[in-house]
């Protein structure tokens, strides 16, 4: 890879611009690069050093179409994952404390 500018092959990745430009460049494999020779700041093609596709994403792993991957990235159903956990943990903490579940009986009819 080159420096458009000055074609100096002295780069160095640049730091993405707020969140905006990060989903729009992570999403397209895109990364900021700078020349250390002239300092000029460009876009191109996100180097992998194994020279591989980009790793799965959450969404390819749960199998979702385009349409549904494009409201669910990752961070979202991370975030639906954790919700239904803490509802979970939730109702497991009142079913205890209201007495719907007695581990402690159980104990004592299995004895
Ligand atoms: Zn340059």
């Amino acid at each position: 890879m080159k420096c458009p500018k000055c074609h100096s092959t002295d780069l160095h990745r640049s730091r993405r611009r707020g969140l905006k430009e990060g989903w729009s460049l992570r999403r397209k494999q895109l990364a900021p690069y700078r020349c250390s020779a002239c300092g000029n700041r460009f876009i191109a093609a996100e180097a992998r050093p194994d020279g591989q596709q980009r790793s799965l994403s959450m969404a390819d792993y749960l199998g979702l179409d385009d349409r549904t991957r494009q409201q669910c990235s990752g961070p979202v159903i991370i975030a639906g994952l954790t919700s239904q956990l803490i509802l979970l943990s939730i109702l497991l903490f009142l079913s205890l404390a209201f007495g719907w579940l007695d581990p402690p009986s159980l104990q004592r009819q299995a004895l």
